[in-house]
């Protein structure tokens, strides 16, 4: 899809590889909606956005708030009439002892990131499907295909984000609507930034990632002529994954 002009809304646009992803966006011509519950975040890289001659717009939502959710899509409904692409970003991790978790921890976690997927999208796609186009990325995470000790909420909602996709390609599909997901390994943004030698080396690559290669696959997957691209789950992690523990 030419992004010129295109509306493009990213949850959890604020830091980090929201951020990112809406700054690419934004070079590439698209109107940019900025979705974060951090509203002076997202103002920011509106600014950010506009000193290079972008157009993007910033939204107070919390997308664990379904109410939050439906009054923004009204907003879009009135000011824009389309939506063309949504990033599902905005995300939350919480690590605690599963025997210490709490039902609202676990709550929490699994509103702001699977339930905020489903919800925004289901409100997207009734905009999307009035032009027969649109483009959904939904970011998971490769701690949905490998995990460590005290991540059960999170790695629960993210494995639940890879089985969305799937549902949403298959039931979005006959309005040229595609639904995919990206699993991103340790990329470095705001908890992540001190990451350190021990880190690196558990890639391939021998690096952590950047947001700014999570941002350049969002692009790929929502330009034109890739719509074979659908319902994958494209995994993002300097082959983290595929690396086996051994001796050099
Ligand atoms: P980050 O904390 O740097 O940025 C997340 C942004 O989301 C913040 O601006 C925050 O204010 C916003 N946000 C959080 N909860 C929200 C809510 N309820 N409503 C609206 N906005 C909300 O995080 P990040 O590292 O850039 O992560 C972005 C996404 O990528 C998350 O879904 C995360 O799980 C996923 N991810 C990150 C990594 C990593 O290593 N950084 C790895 C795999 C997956």
């Amino acid at each position: 899809m030419d992004l010129v002009n295109k509306v493009s809304l990213i949850t959890g646009g604020g830091n980090g590889i929201g951020k990112s992803v809406a700054k690419e966006y934004g070079q590439q011509g698209a109107i940019v909606l900025i979705v974060d519950k951090d509203l002076v975040a997202a103002q920011i890289v509106v600014e950010e956005i506009k000193s290079f001659g972008g157009q993007a717009f910033a939204f107070h939502v919390d997308v664990s708030k379904p109410f939050d959710i439906e009054d923004l899509f009204e907003k879009i409904r009135k000011d824009f009439d389309r939506l063309d692409i949504l990033i599902n970003n905005a995300g939350i991790s919480k690590f605690t002892s599963p025997f210490e978790l709490l039902v609202d921890q676990w709550d929490e976690v699994i509103n702001t990131n699977l339930r905020s997927v489903f919800l925004c999208s289901r409100e997207a796609v009734k905009l999307m499907r009035k032009n027969k186009v649109g483009s959904i990325v939904n970011i998971a995470s490769t701690r949905a295909l490998m995990s460590e000790p005290n991540s059960e909420a999170y790695a629960a909602s993210k494995g639940g984000i890879v089985a969305l996709t799937h549902a949403m390609a298959a039931s979005f599909s006959k309005d040229n609507i595609q639904v995919n997901c990206i699993s991103p390994g340790w990329i470095e943004t705001g908890d992540y930034s001190q990451l350190d030698e021990a880190d690196h080396v558990q890639h391939l690559s021998n690096r952590v990632g950047k947001p700014e290669d999570i941002a350049k696959a969002c692009l790929y997957l929502t330009q034109a002529g890739n719509n074979f691209i659908n319902g994958t789950n494209l995994i993002i992690d300097g082959g983290m994954t595929s690396k086996m523990i051994y001796e050099e």
